[in-house]
């Protein structure tokens, strides 16, 4: 079932549905981890799976002469093989990422048609981020620059026309298509209104719904909800959530997410006396932020889980 009729659907039936996000596992270890995380939040019935894209770390590899050799590698790969998998074996509906960043459009494409070969039916499209050492994003010689690029090729598709444009008739692709949107602006963004306008393009691109990045304080989201229907966008916005669990995200999320953390939450954590201290404290926060939103009637709720999903496991106890 495509996401954009899960969200539907919830909202006919006034219901709160929630999604979660996995990282596919470093090079070299197994699917185990995804499988005994998603077992844990099997009997809380998850809307859907969301499985990240990772792009190509730089490494520099000491050599001999003291040089350093560049290497580029992607060290959680696995998209799409575990977006699959994961179906094949709960039946659940799995939402694989999909980045521009150090793709070409016919590699992406292709990706794409891999996806609806194995009867994936959704897909979050996104710009990514700059390359480690890379000032800016730069995009791939043939490739997008902008999430909305990636959108309108997906849109392209469910039509049956694709990047080559000698091919005819075409196979039409039945993708639904999320896209990021930010409570409290995208980094690069000039100013909150222009980041509105260029969510406003990807929807008008083929997007069928949004989901956040993480915030810690509900009004952030309820203003973005206010800001995007008086833009003219009206497709279902999904409040993203990341439970805070370790003292040194005090820093991190602001450093790497650009999101602000509520005084009451930084006195919290601050007075906090140990680790689980830390983790039952971002619990509780995340579970009153969920409550006023289920509240508020949103149709599903997507949480972060950063690779630690006992948390979330815990959450949903209480919630779902
Ligand atoms: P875009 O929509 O392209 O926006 C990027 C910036 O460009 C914004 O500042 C926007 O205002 C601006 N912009 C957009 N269009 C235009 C235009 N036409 N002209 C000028 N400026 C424009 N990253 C990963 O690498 N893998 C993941 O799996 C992943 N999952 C994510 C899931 C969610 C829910 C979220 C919120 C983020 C995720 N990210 C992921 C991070 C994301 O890739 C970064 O935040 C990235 O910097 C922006 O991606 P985007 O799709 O929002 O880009």
């Amino acid at each position: 079932m495509k996401i954009f009729e899960i969200l539907r659907q919830a909202e006919r039936e006034g219901r709160t549905r929630f999604s979660f996000e996995l990282l596919p596992p470093l090079k070299g270890e197994t699917i185990g981890t995804i499988f005994d995380t998603i077992d844990a939040l099997m009997p809380f019935d998850p809307a859907c799976v969301n499985i990240t894209y990772h792009r190509q770390d730089v490494k520099y590899i000491p050599c001999a002469g003291g040089l350093l050799e560049r290497r580029v590698v992607r060290t959680r790969p696995g998209t799409v093989g575990i977006s699959a998998a994961v179906a094949g074996r709960f039946g659940i509906e799995v939402v694989p990422h999909l980045i521009c960043g150090g793709f070409s459009k016919y590699e992406l494409e292709d990706l794409l048609i891999e996806m609806d070969f194995l009867g994936i039916e959704n897909v979050l499209a996104l710009r990514g981020d700059a390359l480690k050492g890379e000032n800016s994003f730069t995009p791939h010689p043939d490739g997008y620059n902008h999430a909305s690029e990636l959108v309108a090729h997906i849109a392209r598709m469910n039509r049956g026309l694709y990047a080559d444009a000698e091919i005819e008739n075409c196979h039409s692709t039945c993708f639904s298509i999320g896209v990021a949107g930010y409570p409290e602006k995208h980094a690069q963004a000039p100013n909150p209104e222009t980041d509105i306008l260029h969510l406003k393009a990807k929807v008008d691109a083929g997007a069928d719904y949004i989901v956040t990045q993480m915030f810690f304080d509900n009004a952030a989201y309820f203003r973005f909800i206010d800001a995007c229907r008086t833009a003219g966008i009206t497709v279902p916005v999904i409040p993203g959530l990341k439970p805070f669990s370790a003292k040194r995200q005090l820093t991190l999320l602001p450093e790497i997410f650009h999101v602000d953390l509520p005084a009451d939450l930084v006195h919290a954590v601050e007075t906090c006396t140990g680790s689980e201290d830390v983790r039952q404290t971002g619990i509780e926060w995340c579970v009153a932020q969920a409550r006023e939103l289920k509240a508020a009637g949103v149709p599903a709720i997507h949480f972060y889980t950063m690779g630690n999903s006992d948390n979330v496991v815990r959450i949903a106890k209480e919630l779902f």
